[in-house]
């Protein structure tokens, strides 16, 4: 699931693609009968509702916050994006490919032109399930394998309980040790990579990067956080900011399905000490260790059995 640097990267992007452009039409084939009834798009009745709120208003700027992709438009609209599993929005000049035996517009499927680059037509970006349409002709598709993305929108003024339930952003200026120390500590007999994912503590942080900032601080991923001695609290907040940040500076992490809004892999993946690294031999200078596995709250932890102390 693409997390904080996977995100902010394809806002970052699209903030400068997008802003003053138009959005002329939205089109999507997310229909889905378990969404009856719900605000999303993968629901109808929603989706007409969603269209008419969206089209012909001018985007404003893209901004991340936490997991998810916020789309300021004019007349205090906003459109939020959360690409959950397998959901990532691509930027390019797409066209409708439906063959004329096909009926209904539930088969309707998008390509991108024949010109666009060719990255765009890889096979993790051909499942489009949304496409915007916008004013300099060019188009915005969310490719989402299994369909997990969650589309919505809101009143920009009128924040939604989901998004004002998250917690601080770990990268800003004011989100110093104190305050990470503080956030934890919300969860005093919590497991430290369970505390770390949770997005009402901290947001943005999931399953790869609380694997590298345990990695890189030395704490093992069940430790209880009241147990955690002060220095190492103060290793794992550095971790923190030095994981994500470089997180940002590869453009994310394509171990799975996300690719940036050109189409591309980030490279992230090819950085990782902990994180998918079972069986090989820790990367730590000096250290003797090798990465396991282990099940936490029903997700994988990756550590390294020598280096990473349990304090429980
Ligand atoms: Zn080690």
């Amino acid at each position: 699931m693409p997390e904080l640097p996977e995100v902010h990267t394809t806002a970052t992007i699209l903030n400068k693609l997008l802003k003053n452009l138009t959005v002329r039409d939205v089109w999507s084939n997310y229909h889905s009968v378990y969404h009856l009834g719900k605000r999303n798009i993968k629901d109808q009745v929603y989706l007409d509702e969603f269209r008419k709120n969206v089209r012909g208003k001018k985007i404003l700027g893209v901004r991340r916050r936490a997991k998810n992709v916020l789309i300021d438009l004019s007349r205090n609209v906003t459109i939020l994006i959360h690409m959950k599993m397998t959901g990532h929005l691509l930027y390019g000049k797409y066209e409708k490919n439906t063959p004329p035996s096909v009926k209904g517009w539930e088969k309707e499927t998008w390509i991108p032109h024949e010109k666009e680059n060719e990255a765009l037509k890889d096979t993790f970006n051909r499942f489009i399930r949304l496409v915007f349409t916008l004013s300099n002709g060019k188009h915005l598709a969310l490719s989402d394998m299994r369909k997990f993305a969650k589309v919505t929108y809101f009143q920009t003024d009128n924040i939604p309980g989901e998004i004002d339930q998250l917690g601080p952003e770990p990268l800003t200026s004011t989100f110093n040790l104190a305050a990470f120390r503080q956030r934890i500590f919300k969860k005093p007999n919590g497991k430290i990579k369970q505390v770390l994912m949770n997005q009402e503590i901290i947001a943005g942080i999931g399953n790869i990067y609380s694997d590298e900032i345990l990695f890189q601080a030395g704490v093992h991923p069940i430790s209880t956080v009241e147990k955690i001695p002060e220095p190492k609290i103060t290793l794992m907040f550095r971790a923190m900011k030095e994981v994500l940040r470089k997180g940002i500076d590869f453009r994310g992490d394509s171990t799975s399905d996300y690719r940036t809004p050109s189409g591309e892999r980030g490279q992230f993946q090819y950085h990782h000490h902990a994180y998918r690294q079972t069986g090989k031999s820790c990367t730590k200078r000096g250290c003797k260790g090798k990465i396991l596995r282990l099940k936490v709250g029903g997700r994988s932890a990756h550590f390294c059995n020598t280096h990473q102390i349990l304090y429980s």
